[in-house]
């Protein structure tokens, strides 16, 4: 039997032309629903100033200015413990007997948003979406993969392991809250071929393999690796690490609020996150300005914050939601050859991150950017050193390094100076770089921090 190319082929292989036809018959119809049974939505309409039979075309869609962001989230759930005593907010747009599946995204700060809350018919719609972007980085039947997201507290990591049983995948899904040497164990005998973590967790893993077993983390038979969870995996020196220490392929995908169906593909060099479910979402053609909020044309390189429109969804649908995430829209077709009619995604950094360095905007993503292209000279870790309030940082912007095994304190003065010209001529930034020894600023199993914030 041959195999197949695409998860859905049927959908993966529309044309621009017939999909946006889906996605416009969708849109209309989910505007309407979202109007006829929230009270927030009329509200959100009402305000914005439009009724969904006014929306005919994607230009009067386009104009219609962000409608919600992660606090009216919130604001809407409290509104519904506190009348309808149920978390998931008075935009549920379903009876709330509907909702099966009931996740919450991090919650490290306030209320978590039970934005991960699904009707079977949304659950269904979530692994199809998510099913494609696993099939284009490269997971197939009959994979064995070694789950290593957090799997505590009802987390919404625990969501992106049903699209694999849906699509045939065997998930050993241990979680990271697991002790390293319980999960080198488990790995032992249940022999994966997939990694599923997060970045931090697998170049953990990398380190944690060898004084555990004696032999290199090669030796598990890891053949790919499917990294989420931060943002700027593209990072092509981190990249060549993780393959070079696994011996297999590295792909990540991205999942942002439930929606923005997506994944890297197969090309040799990283070419962003392909669009996989037009017909499912809206993301990276509602493109706004991040400081005026004014739309922007989605063209070959653009770079903007992408709204989030559910299309499709009956729980929980987001319209024209701000995610806070600044992005790079490629449009032109992938040397990896995927017929979708999607674009793809570079992800650029939180908006909430950015610094301002004598008025330049720069991302902590692109400072990392920098310092990992200096391996194997330094580690790859690193620190923005926060010695006020952000975001306007007064020259220069201190960076701390972890230099690498076997770099002389002499070479260091020399290798400061090439770090600081680099981000000086790529981002027009003053920088001080401070080095630190090799592990000194520590390793995590989960997130990596990007800032020391030494003015608290
Ligand atoms: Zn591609």
């Amino acid at each position: 039997m041959v195999e197949k190319k695409l998860w859905n082929e049927k959908m993966e292989t529309l044309s621009r032309e017939e999909v946006e036809g889906v996605r416009l018959r969708r849109l209309r119809k989910q505007l309407k629903y979202c109007y006829a049974h929230s009270e927030f939505y009329r509200r959100k309409f009402d305000e914005a100033g439009f009724q969904p039979d006014e929306i005919k075309t994607w230009e009067d869609f386009r104009k219609i200015p962000p409608l919600m962001d992660k606090e009216d989230e919130r604001q809407s759930q409290r509104e519904s413990i506190e009348r309808f005593g149920h978390p998931f907010g008075i935009h549920l747009c379903c009876p709330l007997e509907k909702i099966v599946v009931a996740k919450t995204t991090g919650g490290t700060t306030g209320l978590p948003t039970f934005s991960y809350s699904f009707t079977q018919n949304d659950s269904g719609r979530w692994d199809e979406g998510t099913a494609r972007g696993y099939w284009l980085a490269g997971l197939r039947p009959g994979d064995r993969v070694l789950f290593c997201f957090p799997l505590s507290g009802g987390w919404a990591g625990s969501i992106v392991k049903t699209p694999l049983q849906y699509m045939g995948i065997l998930c050993l899904d241990i979680g990271a809250e697991t002790p390293v040497e319980k999960i080198v164990e488990y790995a032992n005998v249940t022999r994966p071929n997939v990694l599923m973590s997060t970045p931090s967790f697998a170049e953990g893993l990398i380190e944690a393999y060898p004084k555990l077993t004696g032999k290199p983390v090669s030796e598990l038979g890891i053949k790919k690796l499917l990294l989420s969870g931060e943002p700027g995996v593209a990072i092509p020196s981190i990249r060549n690490k993780m393959e070079g220490a696994f011996g297999g392929r590295w792909n990540d995908y991205l999942m942002i609020n439930s929606e923005g169906f997506s994944s890297s593909c197969t090309a040799k060099e990283y070419q962003g996150l392909h669009e996989v479910a037009l017909d499912l979402s809206i993301w990276s053609d509602d493109l706004i300005d991040p400081d005026t909020k004014k739309p922007i044309e989605v063209k070959d390189g653009a770079i903007g914050e992408g709204l989030i429109t559910s299309l499709h969804r009956e729980g929980l649908p987001l319209i024209k939601y701000k995610l806070g995430d600044v992005i790079q829209v490629f449009t032109k077709s992938c040397e990896c050859g995927y017929p979708g009619p999607g674009n793809r995604i570079k992800h650029i950094g939180r908006l909430s991150d950015r610094l301002f360095v004598e008025g330049v905007g720069v991302f902590p993503i692109v400072v990392r950017d920098v310092v990992t292209s200096f391996t194997p000279r330094v580690t790859g870790a690193m620190r923005v050193v926060l010695t006020e309030p952000p975001p306007h940082i007064t020259p220069p912007l201190k960076i701390k390094v972890e230099y690498a095994q076997g770099v002389e304190q002499s070479q260091l003065p020399d290798l400061a100076r090439e770090i600081e010209d680099r981000m000086f001529q790529l981002y027009k930034v003053q920088s001080k770089v401070e080095f630190v020894p090799p592990e000194a600023l520590g390793r995590v199993t989960k997130k990596t921090p990007l800032f020391e914030e030494k003015y608290r």
